[in-house]
């Protein structure tokens, strides 16, 4: 598997950058280091502050935000904003940020905003700080904080597509148009969890080549990539998805194996099962039939196992 590239907070395991000297300690994103190559940065240290150092707040002020250091009484905001733009116009192939979550400077969810420095409300989407420009420049490259990740379900997503724009990043460095098709045939059913109309335009997009139109259909394919996996996965694509599977194996089940597969289905749409129970029926399905196509497909190993947790819903099958 190729290495995710993830812009991530310094103060994340890397250095104790904090405004009080101190590192936040995550396992995940410790054990996640070595998978992936992380850019560690500290916007504060960055534009020079001092650690420890006295805290930062963001100050609202008519239409605008400002990263103020209260107890100093300096606007950093114009120093941030050029850190901000240097920094971020420097790098190249970014898979994904991680950011500590509710910190002044790299928020991206939710932060405390100040009024007349005392009362102060929480705000939902971005304005102002370090990622107030990360938009400008990586629209569609997804962000996290580490607060979320905390979370199995959302790790398990966040695990599957870093893996899978990393190596779709190969394919584009390969410039092979058969190597797209096979990234495409292998992540088909993972797709469809996520959306069978955006899989199937991705098929669309390999169905246009014309020997001069590779480098535009693999840019066209990054976007509409980065929009499928910015869907919402439901359980009803997710069981679209594994029935399209079973059907591969309609010729070789039993009429007592498709009754077991679909009251399977019925009991998992209520989710009183996970999905990992179905998709080891498919596996076992697949290694009995040799079935080589479902076997490389990606929905049955998305990422490294040494990062399935036990607590996972769904990744099992390789433990
Ligand atoms: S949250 Fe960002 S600015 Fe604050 S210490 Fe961590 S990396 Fe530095």
């Amino acid at each position: 598997m190729n290495k995710p590239n993830i812009i991530i907070s310094k103060c994340l395991n890397f250095d104790n950058c904090r405004f009080n000297w101190a590192k936040i300690n995550d396992d995940f994103l410790l054990k996640l280091e070595k998978f992936v190559n992380f850019i560690p940065v500290c916007p504060e240290v960055a534009i020079w502050l001092s650690t420890p150092r006295l805290p930062l707040r963001l100050f609202k002020q008519k239409d605008e935000i400002l990263l103020f250091q209260p107890a100093t009484d300096t606007d950093l905001t114009e120093k941030m904003d050029n850190f901000s733009n240097q920094f971020l116009k420097s790098q190249k192939n970014l898979d994904w940020f991680i950011l500590k979550n509710r910190s002044p400077s790299c928020w991206i969810n939710d932060v405390r905003i100040y009024d007349k420095k005392v009362s102060y409300t929480f705000i939902k989407s971005w304005t102002w700080s370090f990622t107030k420009n990360i938009n400008s420049y990586f629209l569609n490259i997804p962000k996290e904080d580490e607060w979320r990740l905390k979370n199995f379900k959302l790790r398990e997503e966040f695990l599957t597509k870093i893996f899978c724009l990393a190596n779709f990043r190969e394919i584009k460095e390969s410039k092979k148009i058969s190597d797209l098709s096979d990234f495409q045939a292998k992540n088909k059913y993972l797709f469809m969890f996520y959306s069978q109309k955006k899989q199937n335009e991705l098929w669309q997009l390999i169905a246009s080549y014309n020997k001069t139109n590779l480098s535009e259909i693999l840019n066209d394919y990054h976007i509409k990539l980065l929009e499928l996996f910015n869907t919402e996965t439901k359980t009803w694509r997710m069981i679209n998805s594994l029935t399209h599977i079973f059907w591969y194996f309609k010729e070789t089940c039993s009429a007592l194996e498709k009754d077991f597969f679909l009251e399977t289905i019925e009991v998992y749409r209520e989710w009183r099962i996970p999905t990992s129970s179905v998709i080891s029926i498919l596996k076992t399905l697949a290694l009995r039939d040799n079935s080589e196509y479902i076997l490389k497909q990606t929905i049955f190993n998305p990422f490294p196992k040494e990062l399935i947790e036990l607590s996972d819903s769904w990744r099992l099958l390789n433990l």
